[in-house]
């Protein structure tokens, strides 16, 4: 049975929400991850599993680079549980409101959306299983699977290192491919494109992410050093709070500019839409709150015809993509799957450089419990580094 919209869902089944539990994983990454502002000491998963009384079980996850997942987890388990529970899983409107409602007066992004976001994401699973289609069909089913981008973090590479990192990805089928860039001295950073977009040829892209280095000033020099590369995007090249330094570096370079993946509510989007300051929009769906508020930033993108590129989290991005007209590349963080980390049962990879949902309901994602439970934090975090390089 394939049902087309929630509406016709609620009604069909009756269910309440009976309980909601977060825990929170620490995993240390398998290869080095470094961009310009960052180096990644341990990826932290909340990965949060809501029940209802007609069987069905959902499973939602936010992250962090290794900052703050303790607090998440407490914003889930002791003040968003009790909000939710008794709650009809359809509502995920209702749901996802009363749940921002709460927290609001703490800020209306970043922690707040972190901690909505696995209960939303749970929610939809739930709906899909209930409605026995694969996530992406239940939110608007628009095409069976996305080209991928290969994604370096990958900062501290130059040479040979790098090359044959860019060089494994146009092996495993990636017909574009992402690199960081930032360095103090921009000249090493032009050497290090020139060198790669040497290696790859004019058929495939290259993206590059500069993970906020830059003023404004700089970034329209930096921008213009790189033009000549053939640059399908620039990302991040300021501080994401800087929407008027957007615009101008978007009104004044020829490269597109994307960003997203620090906003954190639809509001932060529309102002970047309004002020003309971005080109392809990356809102990462743990960290605007989940489904319920990444398919309005969608619509939002759609309306002003620009496309979307979700951050990160593929296994959650690859339903987005394929749910909504407007969905452009995934991005696969080479050392950031959950495939890779050995956190599923089934690994779920790019093949090819196409990424396919899994063919079964629900988002089709399972976590190998005994995998994961040696990660696990029971009480206080211990052992923090700090991220910042
Ligand atoms: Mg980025």
């Amino acid at each position: 049975m394939k049902i087309d919209n929630l509406v016709l869902l609620k009604g069909v089944l009756d269910m309440r929400i009976t309980n909601v539990e977060c825990r929170l994983y620490r995993v240390p990454p398998t290869i080095v991850l470094q961009d310009s502002i960052q180096r990644i000491p341990a990826w932290e998963w909340l990965i949060t599993t809501v029940e209802t009384d007609a069987g069905f079980k959902g499973t939602g996850w936010s992250y962090t680079l290794g900052m703050g997942g303790s607090a998440i987890r407490e914003l889930i388990n002791s003040y968003l549980t009790p909000v939710v529970v008794g709650h009809d899983p359809h509502d995920v409107e209702r749901i996802w409101t009363r749940c921002w409602q709460e927290l609001h007066a703490n800020g209306s992004g970043g922690f707040t959306t972190l901690a909505i976001a696995p209960i939303d994401i749970a929610l939809y699973d739930i709906l899909a299983q209930a409605a026995n289609v694969p996530l992406y069909q239940l939110m608007g089913g628009y095409r069976d699977s996305i080209p991928a981008y290969g994604s370096g973090i990958n900062l501290h590479l130059d040479g040979d290192p790098l090359l044959e990192h860019m060089e494994g990805y146009l092996a495993r089928g990636f017909h574009a491919v992402k690199m960081k860039v930032g360095r103090d001295n921009p000249e090493e950073d032009v050497e290090r494109v020139r060198s790669v977009r040497k290696l790859i040829g004019p058929q495939n892209k290259l993206l590059l992410d500069a993970n906020q280095k830059w003023t404004p000033g700089e970034a329209v020099r930096c921008a213009s050093m790189l033009e000549p590369f053939d640059i399908f995007w620039l990302e991040e090249p300021i501080l994401a709070d800087d929407v008027p330094g957007h615009a101008r570096i978007r009104n004044t370079v020829h490269t597109s500019i994307a960003a997203g993946e620090t906003l954190f509510t639809r509001y932060q989007f529309a102002d970047y839409i309004r002020a003309g300051a971005l080109d392809v929009v990356q809102a990462d769906i743990p960290r605007v709150g989940g489904f319920t508020e990444w398919l309005k930033i969608a619509k939002l993108a759609e309306s002003n015809n620009l496309p979307v590129s979700p951050h990160f989290a593929m296994e959650l991005s690859v339903h987005a993509l394929c749910a909504v007209p407007g969905g452009l590349v995934l991005e696969d963080v080479q050392g950031g799957s959950l495939t890779e980390l050995g956190l599923l049962e089934e690994p779920f990879t790019v093949q090819n450089g196409v990424a396919t949902p899994p063919n079964r309901p629900g988002h089709g994602i399972v976590f190998n419990q005994s995998a994961l439970a040696k990660y696990e934090v029971h009480g206080q975090v211990t052992g923090v580094v700090p991220t910042r390089v």
